[in-house]
């Protein structure tokens, strides 16, 4: 494997860069810290990015300031336009793209192959929305007398802030509602993932759109940080985890800032008893451990009631049993290693702690993994496990299923909504009013029935310790406007 992903790297556009992309140059960077970019599966640092300092935070924002007035005012179905080449541009480079964030994260080509076409849909899905900018919003009063001109302004620069699991979407579901808007922005990818952004960026620059609307930084907490502080950033949007969400949540209440959080969940599959399992086999690793399990929406938590527990438990850990585990690049890999060697150390002592809570192996468990060098996990299903045990507790972010046993259909509901997320979910049952019913009494932003996946015309968000606000949709556009209404006299 070793030589093959050296192989890959070598042809990549991307590998040790020195600058920073702001205001449409190339700039290089001052100071002398840089952050490596390791291949997972190998243990091959095959690049580097330079870590922006405060000055360099402070030249991208004064780029974004700078760029706004211009993007503000083009007419929203010429941004619309720009959003369509855009998303041309970034599937031309699909190919280049898709090896690189593999290389990044591990994230199997299965994955990252549609990481480009999933971004140009999310471009071109946000462009149509150009109507909603475009009509004319005006409001009668009560009286009848008198009216209010409804406008929509651009909420200004927006700091964009995103993890390293899916290093392209998690960017786009913001970039693109913000361009659409009228806003500028500032990105700070993950530090696992700073190299495959850069296609976008360019993407981005050969659409057309103007130099300074879309600015490029890399490094960690301390220039995620810098960003939020800014006093020249209008609005945060931060996909990541709750801890670090909560943090920059109390920073922006104390600046009066908007915020969107995408944050981190625990999600549940509720199998009711008349459940097709066959087909739920079929979607199960896509939708309970998509992404070698580092998927936030994902429903890890499988619950279901003495009528099939047994055989539901049968099914997973054979279907779990049988994807297969290995090479990011090949495209037959189902599960890849986990992004990191630290991620890969905190899930194993997640697999080790259900073990030694009691709770049953029925695939996987702590067993040596394939590819020693690499930052492999075997993908693991626990059988048995209590709703107090700490794998059905908090959020793993990795290859591991914990199926749960409930007395009821309402003590199922009862067991998915003891926990503090509130991000994704699944019913599964022959039966799909009845599923949506049962679906409609779980506290989650949003949940599917016998299947789930992103509409990019509905909000998608978590509650409670899931995050604050949504994306996708109308209201994720809303999200980068700020009202003003005027009033007057009717005419
Ligand atoms: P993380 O919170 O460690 O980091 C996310 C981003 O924030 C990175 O770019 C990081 O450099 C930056 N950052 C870290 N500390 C910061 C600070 N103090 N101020 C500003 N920025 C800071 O998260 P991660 O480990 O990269 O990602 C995994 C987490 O993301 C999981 O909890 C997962 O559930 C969550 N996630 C949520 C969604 C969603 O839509 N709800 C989607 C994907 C991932």
């Amino acid at each position: 494997m070793r030589d093959s992903h050296e192989h890959a790297a070598a042809r990549l556009p991307y590998r040790h860069v020195h600058d920073f992309l702001i205001g449409g140059d190339a700039r290089p960077a001052d100071g002398e810290a840089r952050t490596p970019v390791v291949d997972p599966a190998t243990g091959v640092a095959w690049g580097s990015v330079p870590d922006a300092d405060g000055a360099m935070v402070d030249a991208a924002v004064a780029a974004a300031r700078g760029a706004l007035p211009g993007w503000a005012t083009t007419p929203p179905s010429e941004r619309a336009s720009a959003l369509r080449r855009m998303a041309d541009a970034v599937e031309r480079r699909a190919e280049l793209l898709a090896i690189t964030n593999s290389l990044e994260n591990g994230s199997p080509l299965a994955e990252t192959g549609g990481a480009a076409a999933n971004a140009a849909g999310i471009l071109r899905v946000f462009a149509d929305m150009a109507w909603f900018l475009e009509r004319s919003d005006v409001r009668v009063f009560p009286n009848g007398a008198d009216e209010t001109v409804v406008a929509r302004d651009p909420i200004g620069v927006c700091a964009l802030i995103a993890p390293w699991n899916f290093p392209i979407n998690l960017v786009v579901i913001k970039l693109a509602p913000a361009l659409l808007a009228g806003c500028t922005v500032v990105l700070k990818p993950a530090p696992t993932t700073p190299l495959s952004i850069r296609f976008l960026v360019e993407a981005a620059a050969e659409a057309g759109i103007p130099a300074g609307v879309v600015n490029l930084v890399t490094g960690g907490a301390e220039t995620g940080d810098a960003l939020v502080r800014h006093p020249d950033v209008d609005k945060v949007a931060f996909t990541g985890s709750t801890p670090v969400g909560r943090r920059i949540a109390a920073i922006c209440g104390e600046l009066l800032r908007p915020v969107t959080l995408e944050l981190g969940g625990k999600s549940s599959a509720i199998v009711l008893p008349d459940a097709d399992l066959d087909a739920m086999s079929r979607i199960l690793v896509r939708s309970c451990l998509r992404n070698t399990g580092q998927t936030c929406y994902i429903s890890t938590r499988i619950i279901a009631t003495e009528a099939n527990y047994d055989a539901v438990v049968e099914m997973a850990a054979a279907t779990v049993g049988a994807a297969r585990l290995g090479d990011p690049l090949d495209p037959e890999t189902v599960f890849g290693p986990l992004a990191s060697y630290a991620q890969r150390d905190r899930v194993r002592g997640y697999v080790r702690s259900g073990i030694a809570e009691g709770a049953r192996v029925v695939s996987g468990g702590d067993v040596p993994a394939p590819f020693p060098e690499g930052a492999f996990l075997v993908p693991t299903v626990f059988a048995d496990v209590r709703p107090d045990m700490t794998i059905a507790r908090e959020e793993i972010f990795g290859p591991v299923l914990t199926i749960l046993r409930a007395e009821s259909v309402d003590e199922a509901v009862a067991i998915a909504d003891d926990t503090p997320f509130g991000l994704g979910g699944i019913v599964f049952g022959r039966d799909e009013d009845a599923a949506f019913d049962v679906a409609r009494r779980i506290d989650t932003g949003s949940i599917g029935i016998n299947f789930f996946a992103s509409n990019h015309h509905a909000p998608f968000g978590g509650r409670h310790d899931s995050g604050l606000g949504v994306e996708y949709g109308i209201e994720g556009l809303s999200a980068y406007l700020t009202p003003q209404s005027v009033h007057r006299r009717r005419r």
